[in-house]
């Protein structure tokens, strides 16, 4: 007998008959004797919905309102949740992230998990219910409730797993697992059986949508093994875990994109100490983050810069940096919006050699050039033209074998 959270997405619980057959499922575990506790999202488009709903209302809704009201949509599911339940004859019980005891700090739109109550879900399970938690809401220390930013609800599953110290946390979704690239653009991409939390991180955070980022954090700090799996279907997914010996042999697990970046240059600034500050200080101050940096020596005395900023803060950072360039003297402010990063990452390449030059000779061989580089101990990012990210995603994932999960 185990104790399973299971977290069902918006696209799971999207109609009545979609509920239903959540219902079932739930049973078929709880009828094998398992402890059930189910978190769920809001019905798929509710919460765009509601948040449309307040911007109707006024232009920038007051951040603690917007909290109460996108929180509703959970509830809605876990009350439709649990009486489904309850017709097909089993006990059932919905919770809100209050009555669980779901603690969070006090960032409205945004809030971190602090700590999680476990009794009234263990008496719950007690008197042989299944549970369910609305996902993505928590309550702050003065009782305002509070959001856990887009997504949330993976992170609400996976901090009831750690707490509740469950068996699996299974994340149910629209996709059968995490693959090896996007499908849509790699006909080739193969499903993973397993994944480590730091390969996940990095998918995660370079644009693979399947499981939102923090959970992943929080999978890894608190050990949870997470299986990744469809709700319309009994196949195995994606088992994301702790690193193991084996996942070393595969040197690429995963290749990722993100056309959601542009690049900015500006050439010729005087190379003395305190210019790199001058630049990013009023970025940060915007609250624009900037991802991969690139400063080489361009003639004596003065240098290139080169960095690149979400396509949202494009227009933006080019203002304020044309100011800034005036400032120190710097020749000119570049841009390019028509770029992008493709990213290979594995934990293998800690110990392959020549990763890094197996890449860059596949991109040469299709005559794509590199504008910029970044790696890291499990990845290595390109930056390349924008209309070239399908070929470069399409030759790498042959290149390196990812199809057969033969590895080379
Ligand atoms: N309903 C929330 C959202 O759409 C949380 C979630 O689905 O995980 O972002
Ligand atoms: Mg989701």
């Amino acid at each position: 007998m185990a104790l399973i959270v299971q977290k069902y997405g918006g696209t799971s619980v999207g109609s009545i008959e979609k509920i239903q057959n959540v219902a079932k499922k739930v049973i078929e575990e709880h009828k094998k004797g398992n402890r059930m506790v189910v978190v769920l999202s809001a019905m798929s488009g509710e919460t765009n919905k509601l948040i449309e709903l307040a911007h109707q209302m006024t232009a920038d809704p007051d951040t603690r309102e917007l909290d109460v009201l996108m929180a509703t949509g959970e509830q809605v599911s876990i009350a439709l949740f649990s009486m489904a339940v309850k017709s097909m004859g089993y006990d059932a019980c919905s919770l809100l992230g209050f009555q669980v005891g779901i603690r969070t700090d006090q960032i409205y739109g945004k809030a971190r998990i602090q700590d999680i109550r476990t009794e009234r879900v263990f008496q719950e399970l007690e008197k042989n219910r299944i549970v369910s938690i609305a996902g993505f809401q928590g309550l702050d220390e003065e009782g305002n409730i509070t959001t856990l930013g887009r997504g949330g609800s993976d992170t609400t599953a996976v901090a009831m797993a750690a707490a509740l110290k469950a068996d699996v946390c299974e994340i149910y979704t629209d996709v059968t697992g995490v693959f090896t690239t996007d499908p849509n653009i790699c006909p080739r991409a193969r499903k993973m059986d397993y994944i480590s939390y730091e390969e996940m991180l990095e998918m995660a955070s370079l644009g693979a949508k399947v499981l939102e980022i923090r959970s992943v954090e929080f999978a890894k700090k608190f050990n949870v093994p997470i299986h990744v799996r469809s709700t319309f279907s009994n196949e195995r997914g994606t088992m994301v875990v702790s690193e193991t010996k084996d996942m070393e042999k595969i040197t690429v697990s995963g290749i990722a994109f993100n056309k959601n970046e542009a690049r900015i240059t500006i050439s010729k600034v005087p190379d003395k100490p305190g210019i790199a500050a001058a630049i990013f200080n009023p970025l940060v101050k915007a609250g624009i983050v900037v991802d991969m940096i690139v400063q080489n020596t361009s003639e004596e005395g003065l240098t290139d810069l080169t960095f690149t900023v979400a396509k949202a803060d494009f227009y933006k950072s080019m203002k304020f940096l044309s100011d800034v360039a005036k400032g120190i003297g710097a020749e000119k402010v570049l841009g390019d919006e028509n770029i992008a990063k493709v990213s290979i990452i594995g934990v293998g390449m800690r110990t392959h050699a020549g990763v890094a030059q197996k890449m860059f000779t596949t991109l040469a061989k299709e005559n794509i050039n590199i504008m910029m580089i970044s790696t890291s101990e499990i990845k290595i990012s390109c930056v390349i033209e924008e209309k070239y990210t399908e070929l470069a995603v399409r030759v790498l994932h042959e290149a390196f074998g990812l199809e057969n999960g033969t590895q080379i």
